[in-house]
């Protein structure tokens, strides 16, 4: 099923989708992004991209070391570590504090807190700005003259294609 172009990615991504575009797209976006901020995109840490954009699910860094072995015999955990660290600074990717795992942003060429929407059942992640509930909860940050280092909400619970899935089974 195509999703029409027009569509939010909000939208679109519950749906099936063009998985090969949300990485190209990612990939892009992390090349350009870096380029203009002067900053390296490295081998290693476009490898790293790579290989957490595989899909949406929230993967852990002893996972991407797996992945890396076969194709950089060196890899370890400290390379892996590194190069997770400057994806998160330049907004690339977002640590999934709850799971201890990251997940590929879907909206680093702009300014965003998010909302994170994790699934149970298949540790997909769905990212929404949410601006509403942002500017709420900012309103309610600053009203208790707290100092925000970092800002992130993650729901759990269960992502609509997996919930299909499961009533689908009980019939
Ligand atoms: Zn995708
Ligand atoms: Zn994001
Ligand atoms: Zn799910």
């Amino acid at each position: 099923m195509n999703t029409p172009a027009q569509a939010s990615h909000d939208d679109s991504y519950a749906s099936e989708h063009d998985h090969k575009k949300c990485v190209s797209e990612a990939l892009g976006t992390a090349e350009h992004l870096c380029v203009v901020r002067g900053v390296q995109l490295t081998p290693i840490r476009h490898q790293v991209l790579e290989l957490i954009w595989e899909n949406h699910k929230a993967v852990k860094a002893y996972e991407l070391l797996d992945r890396l072995k076969p194709q950089m015999d060196a890899a370890k955990p400290a390379t892996i570590y590194r190069a997770l660290d400057f994806l998160i600074e330049q907004g690339l990717i977002h640590r999934v504090e709850s799971l201890n795992a990251f997940v590929g942003c879907r909206c680093s060429a702009h300014q965003h807190e998010q909302l994170l929407l994790i699934c149970n059942n298949c540790q997909e992640v769905e990212e929404r700005s949410a601006p509403e509930v942002m500017q709420a909860l900012s309103q309610e940050i600053k009203q208790a003259d707290f100092i925000v280092h970092s800002k992130a909400l993650e729901i759990h619970g269960i992502c609509v294609k997996c919930a299909q899935t499961m009533a689908g089974e009980q019939h």
